[in-house]
């Protein structure tokens, strides 16, 4: 309000002062800058060849809609909400710099709720003991071993600190619910991943228990070009505990892979999330 209202007085002192400066000779050159051109390609709502993959592997777009500019509108309007964008509805510059971003490899499953809150609970464990087992170590990381599994622990303690009822435990023998192993491009499972940078990892949902890292990765605490290790576990823990992907750009759960990642642990969507399984019906 106060910005237009700032505007609004610019305008009307540009206009008062028009109307009271003597016209400019002809020939004076003018130090006026040479009005600003823009060079790219206007925002359009027709999806290039980048934004089909993007919107198709993350769930925003089925096979049969590429064509169909009504429902691209709706598939980057989506994702633009998703990712705490300006919902253009249109491949702007932000949007487009968005696709490009590292970020979690599951799609952003959408489901009726997200209109009314930010988190979104996709399945749960049923009152099980949990166990996690460390598969392998990352070929590139600064850490030992040990090192590895006390931050794997460290981020299993973050969510149980907001939910004491989880009960997580490294296993000792038998076969572990939650496998965690670091996995190079195409792993056999539908989600490959796809060399340094962009995707990093993913964790199936409840039932199935498979955490994978991205081994082209160099994993470590996020700074010096590592990836921080204990944040993107505490979000792929989120989906091991069944937890969708968040629209709350704070949320440790929202999809994309923040610069500033020194915040390791959930925030308070999430907390709210996690708490929510204890008082909603199992969807
Ligand atoms: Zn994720
Ligand atoms: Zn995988």
């Amino acid at each position: 309000m106060l910005k237009l209202l700032l505007s609004g007085i610019v305008l009307i002192s540009c206009l008062a002062l028009t109307t009271c400066l003597p016209p400019a000779e002809q020939d004076e050159p003018s130090n006026l800058p040479p009005a600003v051109q823009y060079e790219g390609p206007p925002p359009s709502a027709t999806l290039n060849e980048k934004a089909v993959k993007f919107l198709k592997r993350f769930g925003y777009l089925r096979e049969s809609n590429d064509n169909n500019l009504v429902s691209a509108e709706e598939a980057i309007r989506s994702m633009q909400a998703h990712a705490g964008l300006l919902q253009t509805g249109t491949l702007d510059e932000a949007t487009m710099a968005k696709m490009e971003s590292q970020r979690c490899s599951f799609p952003d499953v959408m489901t009726a709720e997200d209109k009314k809150k930010r988190y979104s609970v996709v399945s749960r464990w049923r009152n099980e003991t949990l166990t996690y087992g460390i598969f392998n170590y990352p070929n590139c990381t600064i850490y030992t071993n040990d090192q590895i599994d006390a931050i794997i622990a460290e981020a299993v303690n973050e969510w149980v600190k907001i939910d004491p009822s989880l009960n997580i435990t490294k296993f000792v023998s038998g076969t572990p619910k939650i496998n965690i192993s670091f996995v190079f491009f195409d792993h056999s499972d539908k989600y490959p991943f796809d060399g340094p940078g962009k995707v990093l990892g993913h964790c199936f949902y409840p039932g199935t228990g498979q955490m994978h890292f991205d081994n082209s990765e160099c994993w470590g605490d996020g700074t010096n070009g590592t990836k921080n290790l204990k944040y993107v576990a505490i979000h792929e823990l989120g989906h091991c505990l069944g937890l969708g992907h968040s629209n709350d750009s704070l949320a440790i759960m929202n999809a994309y892979y923040p610069s500033n990642n020194t915040q390791c642990k959930p925030a308070a969507d999430d907390t709210a999330g996690i708490q929510s399984m204890h008082t909603t019906a199992s969807p």
